[in-house]
């Protein structure tokens, strides 16, 4: 039988904290806690969960100073942020520091379980896939999260391999964005803040992997129809 999935959930708000390892214990996860910055910094760098909820105002150093030094250690590790609130500042600056994903608190559990299914879902199916994505000058280590372009070396965030990956299998059209939150994100549902989230990733892609991202060439918007890969030469 396969192992169950740990989880460690890093919230200094103990009523918090203990009620999500309740939920997640009782869906059939592994827990672990930890109710401090340096505490829970600690612990993620263990490398042994499959998962880190980090809750972003905690004493001693904050989850964003957290999720920078997992993604230095490791940019595979699942992260997703809780967010007091669901503000665009905070979510933006959370999939910068490099978070899969985010909730936004108050969350319904049945929404936390999604995303957690979600993100797992994701991290798992991806051992599987093609190891170099070849873009005319630019390749793609989708393995090892790395790329060159002419000599220079760009890394990335799984998020962002997911969406170069997806796209490239399907660059003979145009993909919706609601299309890239189901297959890439795992969302069924479509909200106006999820399709912003695709829409902050794109952009982010488009710094790397376009010489000049305001006018890309690779990665192109199709007004009315989502965004298409050019896979050629
Ligand atoms: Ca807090």
């Amino acid at each position: 039988m396969k192992r169950p999935n740990r989880i460690l959930v890093v919230e200094d708000e103990e009523a918090i904290r203990t009620g999500l390892a309740d939920v997640l214990v009782y869906h059939g996860y592994e827990v672990d806690e930890a109710a401090t910055g340096p505490e829970g910094l600690k612990k993620a760098l263990s490398g042994k969960f499959d998962l880190i909820l980090l809750d972003i105002m905690l004493p001693g150093m904050d989850g964003y100073a957290i999720c920078n030094a997992i993604r230095d250690n490791d940019r595979r590790q699942p992260v997703i942020m809780l967010t007091a609130k669901t503000s665009d500042e905070e979510i933006i600056n959370g999939l910068k520091h490099g978070a899969d994903d985010y909730v936004g608190k108050p969350f319904s559990v049945q929404q936390l379980l999604l995303r957690i299914e979600a993100v797992l879902r994701r991290s798992l199916s991806g051992q599987e896939r093609q190891r170099t994505l070849n873009l005319g000058s630019l390749s793609v280590d989708t393995e090892n999260l790395s790329g060159t372009r002419e000599a220079e070396t760009l890394t990335f965030t799984r998020r962002e391999i997911d969406i170069l990956t997806y796209l490239a299998a399907h660059s003979t059209r145009p993909v919706p964005r609601e299309e890239l939150l189901l297959k890439v994100w795992g969302y069924a549902r479509n909200l106006d803040i999820e399709t912003r989230t695709v829409d902050i990733h794109i952009a982010k892609l488009r710094r790397k992997i376009e010489p000049d991202p305001k006018e890309p060439v690779r990665l192109l918007t199709v007004r009315g129809a989502g965004y298409r890969l050019v896979t050629g030469d």
